[in-house]
């Protein structure tokens, strides 16, 4: 058999249930090094609160080289009470900000696929979310989160002010705009960019850039612009009117959580942040299930890996530009759903429960 040139791919575990759900994804990449025509070199280091507590940093630079490095990052989790108390700068997320920030990780691609399997996980009634496909592009780097000025200071009349800063440049705009438009372009070539035009200055701006981004360069692609508030009321009552929604790093972070929920288990959701192409060419990226460190099931070995490994299959697709072994394994978790196999979390009646390791191994013998 051939082998093709080996691909870099660094794991970041993180906290929590971080490091159960990413030795699943472990697993697979060895089985394709032993069974496949395919050779993926993994790298494997600390970041978050497992990081603070060995160098005192959430992240090293050391890392932050190697993720430059890599030309997939796949990353667990972060965070947990133990770091709570952490001066802000050394807490476990600002390891999250850093890569994002670095990396240049401005579009965050977020699936939200209720699988038919599990229809009745979802707290909607089920001929709402039944089939329901459909892509948040999150704009991550900029806005509010990121900011200038920032900061907690004391005011003209001696009390405390929390202030933070939303703005957005032009080009921030469009080069999320145009991700969430060439990904339309291949699926059902709807986007519905989502602001608060009403009342902000930088949401109005959003929906003139988006606008006259598709009037120039993508004619073939619907376009509606909503309300952030009426799309979170429209997710609930017909989430299926939905293609591709981009929208700002605010609003995208509560969006995107909302449409988790239309799919039942936060242990299901993969995402994806991609980045502008480096020096040769290659996309940097960074993928990570949605789901937070979640400390009260960590340790026990009943974490749902699912949302893990589909992240890795994202990566497959949009990095390693192995569409096929992506569908595959996109495949594989859909059969081992459809055997009955579930982790605690999406466990219904006539179901078995498996643990974290039992699902992984579920997956890769579908693979076989
Ligand atoms: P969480 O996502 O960790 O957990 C929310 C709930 O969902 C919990 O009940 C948890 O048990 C459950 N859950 C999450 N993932 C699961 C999985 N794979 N399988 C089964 N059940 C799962 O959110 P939280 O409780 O708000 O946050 C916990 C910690 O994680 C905090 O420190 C938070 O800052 C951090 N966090 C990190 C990230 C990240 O690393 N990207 C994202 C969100 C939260």
């Amino acid at each position: 058999m051939i082998k093709v040139k080996k691909r870099k791919i660094l794991l970041l575990p993180g906290d929590g249930i971080g490091p159960e759900v990413i030795a699943e994804v472990r697993k697979i990449i060895k089985w394709y090094n032993s069974k496949k025509s395919l050779d993926f070199e993994i790298d494997e280091d600390l970041v978050g609160g497992a990081a603070y507590d060995k160098h005192k940093k959430p992240i090293t630079d050391e890392v932050f080289y190697k993720a430059l490095e890599s030309e997939a990052v796949i990353l667990g989790a972060v965070g947990g009470p133990k770091w709570d108390k952490l001066d802000f700068s050394k807490k476990p997320e600002r390891a999250l900000l850093k890569l994002r920030k670095e990396l240049k990780l401005f579009a965050n691609l977020r699936p939200a696929i209720c699988f038919k399997q599990l229809v009745d996980a979802s707290s909607l009634k089920p001929e709402i979310v039944s089939g329901l496909d459909i892509l948040i592009v999150r704009e991550l780097t900029g806005g509010i989160y990121f900011g200038e000025p920032r900061g907690i200071k004391p005011s003209e009349n001696g009390e405390r002010k929390g202030i933070n800063t939303h703005s957005y440049t032009s080009s921030e705009i469009i080069r999320v705009a145009r991700v969430a438009f060439e990904l339309a372009e291949k699926r059902n070539k709807k986007v519905t960019s989502c602001d608060k035009s009403n009342v902000m200055e930088a949401g109005l701006l959003w929906r003139e850039e988006v606008q006259s981004l598709k009037d120039k360069e993508f004619k073939n692609v619907k376009l509606e612009h909503m309300l952030a508030d009426n799309c979170a009321m429209q997710l609930l009552k017909n989430p299926k009117q939905f293609d591709v929604i981009v929208t700002d790093n605010l609003f995208g972070d509560i969006l995107s959580d909302e449409a988790a929920m239309l799919t039942g288990s936060l242990g299901l959701l993969p995402s994806a942040s991609l980045g502008a192409k480096d020096k040769n060419g290659n996309l940097r990226s960074m993928y990570e299930p949605v789901h937070g460190s979640a400390p009260d099931i960590a340790g026990k070995g009943i974490a749902n890996p699912i949302a893990s490994i589909l992240s890795f299959s994202m990566a497959l697709k949009y990095s390693l530009n192995l569409e096929k072994e992506a569908n595959n394994l996109n495949l594989a978790v859909q059969s081992v759903l459809d055997d009955g196999l579930r982790t605690k979390d999406i466990l219904s009646k006539g179901t078995k429960e498996v643990s974290t390791s039992q699902m992984g191994d579920a997956i890769i013998s579908k693979l076989q």
